[in-house]
Order: C-alpha cells, then sequence, then structure tokens
C-alpha cells in the first residue's frame, strides 16, 4: 500500500496539481523551489514553498508543510483516505486509458515470441504483420503483465479495477490472443471484454469515408477481408451495437450497410444481423444480408480458401431487407 501510495504521488506530481488549481507562483534562484500565496491562508505576500524535486510544500506564514495528500486534507478538508480516493479519481479516465494502450502495446510485443500464438493465427488465415500491428493484436502469456505494469508505475488497485489483473493478483489473461480492446481471441473464452473498454466501431475513422461499408461479427472476420482488399469492413466485436456505434454507422444517409455475421447453426448470428437491419433500415440507410454457406462466417470462408472475387459475388447477391 505505502509503495502504490509512492506511484500515485509521482504520478500526479505536487506542483501539476497546484497548477491546475490555478496556484501562480513564480521559481526561486533554487530551480526546483516555487513560491506564491498560500492557498491554505489569506496573505497579501507570498511565503508558501514548493519543492517539485521532493514533491513537498511549506508554507512560512501558517506552518504548514508536506505532500500532495497534506495538501488534499488540509485544502479540500479531506481525510486520508478521501484524499487518496479524490486523487485516484483526479487522473481516472486518461490514467485508464494509457494503462489499457500499455497493456495492448506489452501483448503485441510478446506475440512473435509464442509459437502457439503464431500457430493460432495461421489457423485463423492472419499473416500480414501490418494488420496484425494495426489491429493491435498480441499475445497474453500469462504472468508477466502485472509485473511488466507495476514495474512501470501503476498502482495494482488499478490494474484489478481494469480487469487485467484478478483479485488473487494473477494476470487476467493467460495464454490467449487478445486484442487492444481487451477481448480474447482465443477459443477458449471467446466473449470477454475489459469492462468499459468497448468503443467506436474499428478503425471507423479509416472506414467511414466509404460509401458502402461492411459490418462484421469479429475481429479476424475483420482480418480476413482486410487481407483480401475489402478495407471498408468494419466490426462491433460482437453483434451488438452500442448507441455510440450505431450512431457511427448510420450517420450520412443512404450508405449502403452489407451484414456479413456469422451462419453458424445456432442462427443467433442471423437473428440479430435482421434485428439490427431493421433499425437501420429505419433510419433510411439501403441494408443488406451477405449470404455465406451454411456454418461459415467471413474468416471461415477465406481460411477455407475463398477468394477475393468469391467474396465479391456474394455481396453482388446480398439480400436487401
Ligand atoms: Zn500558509
Amino acid at each position: 500500500m505505502a509503495e502504490d501510495l509512492e506511484k500515485l504521488k509521482q504520478r500526479l506530481p505536487l506542483l501539476e496539481y497546484l497548477q491546475q488549481q490555478h496556484w501562480s507562483a513564480r521559481s526561486t534562484s533554487h530551480g526546483t523551489e516555487f513560491v506564491g500565496l498560500c492557498p491554505l491562508h489569506a496573505e497579501t505576500r507570498p511565503s508558501f514553498y514548493v519543492n517539485a524535486r521532493k514533491n513537498l510544500f511549506y508554507c512560512h506564514g501558517c506552518g504548514q508543510g508536506g505532500d500532495l495528500i497534506r495538501f488534499l486534507e488540509l485544502s479540500r478538508h479531506l481525510s486520508f483516505r478521501q484524499s487518496l480516493a479524490y486523487l485516484a479519481q483526479q487522473k481516472a479516465p486518461a490514467l485508464q486509458a494509457e494503462v489499457l494502450e500499455k497493456a495492448a502495446a506489452f501483448y503485441h510485443q510478446q506475440l512473435p515470441h509464442y509459437p502457439e500464438a503464431l500457430r493460432y493465427l495461421q489457423q485463423r488465415g492472419v499473416h500480414d504483420a501490418a494488420l496484425l500491428h494495426e489491429l493491435q493484436v498480441g499475445y497474453a502469456p500469462g504472468g508477466n503483465l502485472r509485473r511488466h505494469l507495476t514495474t512501470a508505475g501503476y498502482p495494482l488497485e488499478l490494474l484489478q479495477h481494469l480487469g487485467l489483473v484478478n483479485l488473487r493478483g494473477r494476470d487476467a489473461f493467460y495464454r490467449r490472443v487478445v486484442n487492444l480492446y481487451g477481448r480474447s481471441l482465443g477459443s477458449v473464452f471467446p466473449h470477454r471484454f475489459l469492462p468499459g473498454s468497448k468503443g467506436d466501431l474499428v478503425a471507423w475513422e479509416s472506414v467511414r469515408q466509404f460509401s458502402q461499408v461492411i459490418l462484421v461479427e469479429g475481429l479476424f472476420d475483420l482480418a480476413a477481408l482486410w487481407q483480401a482488399g475489402f478495407r471498408n469492413a468494419t466490426c462491433a466485436l460482437g453483434t451488438h451495437l452500442t448507441p455510440a456505434q450505431f450512431r457511427q454507422l448510420s450517420g450520412p444517409p443512404g450508405r449502403r450497410v452489407y451484414l456479413a455475421f456469422d451462419q453458424g447453426d445456432h442462427q443467433a448470428g442471423q437473428h440479430a444481423a435482421q434485428a439490427l437491419a431493421h433499425r437501420l433500415q429505419q433510419q433510411g440507410l439501403p441494408v443488406a444480408i451477405v449470404d455465406l454457406p451454411t456454418g461459415q462466417d467471413p474468416n471461415s470462408y477465406f481460411v477455407g480458401g475463398a477468394r477475393a472475387a468469391d467474396f465479391s459475388l456474394r455481396l453482388q447477391g446480398a439480400r436487401p431487407l
């Protein structure tokens, strides 16, 4: 706990916090020291000193001094615990995104070192290294992410809160191929997400320019289509679109949407495709459902030997609603 506290304080330097609170100061003749009016008591001549290197303050007027936690206790009338919670909250959204990106980058770096991961990608027909990088596909061998991130200064509590580390303190992802969204792409738990990390449609910045868009279920479906040259494909990592993703897809009127969902035996994919197609059509979008051979999804279709021309025919023959 004491160690995590140090890291939390390091992540938000006292001076940076004070500047966020519009404390104005000038540096003294010692380069790392700053002086300004005391935020803790009324005064007209500056007597509040901050040592930026040590992350400590001292006021010669009221005699108060200490670290950022002490400053929060005094200025916001919080208990020690409340100050900690306040501090953690201050940095929360940016820090969470930063940690997820660090985790994704770390997993991506692991990928080439694990033959089982490369074999799995080969089975799924993904061979384009640039594409793996673009989709931030990585491998979680298990047992090294926690060390990597805590060494870099991220508190264990945050890693647990994000679902990267479980409550027993172990890496949550173990021997699995994952991507930026923390989604497991392996066959063991195919539908697991990190809480709260589902964002835009995948690669929406590059796909939004197209007047015709192909929506698929899975990241490997997307990879297969991109490799075959269909760069207008995107994916919501599942059949359910969040309201924000739905708005993205239905943004400009007239965009044609092809739904190429899993044609598995369970039919869940087809029902989801029908429901989504109706909703899109209500927004005035021309929608068509792509038929694939029974039991196939776009990924298995290409892995099974289909070519770009075959899929083009499937697009042409897609059923309008
Ligand atoms: Zn003071």
